[in-house]
């Protein structure tokens, strides 16, 4: 629930800054940090506090407070000793929740072997999240619950409408399975009966192998 959890983001870059307002336009506490005065001032409005600070000083991070964060999430990928560094701080004041950017995937296992609690790799899985998007003929929106499984949404061609999911038999011949559907009108049925026909302009949430969406929805051609 916005307004429960707090977040200290350290490094307000392209990713860091994105974060910290998307984060504060939710309605979450956002404290911001970076060395450079300039990315503090354009982040002034679209964080609760920002504060120009050298975060690899592990006084200055416990000066500020950063214990009473429920998570923090290092975004600095240039300087990789910085972004470790600052990592390490954290673990050690002892924050609960140490999310770090890793910018290359030596980086990403420095990070993991030092404590961080999750290392992401935003380029390179924006990259797959984005590859997967475009394999699929159809598709509205993905989200990704392992590299190889995900959840998918997809338009209903007119092929399907008219068709009950028993009679398309996703599942077994597709090893997909059908979550919920969202009719024209917004409506979610969450869990379908195996009984419930496809209208026109449902969209399918589909839970499957990526593999397998892919040959469901291409025809088996890709
Ligand atoms: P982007 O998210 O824009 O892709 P990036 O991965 O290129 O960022 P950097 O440019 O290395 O990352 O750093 C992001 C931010 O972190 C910068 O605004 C930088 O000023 C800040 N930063 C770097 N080192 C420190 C530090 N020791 N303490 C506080 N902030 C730092």
């Amino acid at each position: 629930m916005p307004g429960t959890r707090e977040f200290v983001v350290i490094g307000l870059g392209r990713f860091g800054g994105s974060l910290a307002t998307t984060l504060y336009d939710m309605g979450y506490g956002v404290l911001g940090i970076d060395c450079s005065e300039d990315k503090v001032n354009r982040c002034k409005e679209s964080c609760t506090h920002v504060v120009q600070a050298d975060a690899t000083d592990e006084a200055t991070l416990r000066s500020l407070g950063v214990t009473n964060f429920d998570v923090a999430i290092v975004s600095i990928g240039h300087d990789m000793q910085a972004s470790i560094l600052v990592t390490l701080n954290l673990k050690e004041l002892g924050v609960p929740l140490v999310i770090a950017k890793a910018s290359s995937e030596v980086h990403g296992k420095v990070l993991k072997r030092i404590g961080a609690d999750r290392v992401v790799f935003p380029e390179r899985d924006m990259g797959v999240r984005l590859a997967n998007h475009l394999a699929v003929d159809n598709i509205v929106d993905y989200l990704e619950i392992t590299p190889d499984v995900s959840i998918v949404e997809i338009n209903a061609t007119p092929e399907m409408v008219g068709k009950t999911l028993r009679q398309m038999d996703i599942r077994a011949q597709r090893g997909v399975n059908i979550v919920a559907l969202r009719r024209a009108n917004q409506e979610v049925v969450v869990p379908p009966g195996p009984d419930e026909a496809i209208q026109p302009g449902d969209v399918l949430v589909a839970l499957g192998r990526n593999e397998d969406v892919r040959r469901w929805q291409n025809g088996d051609k890709a």
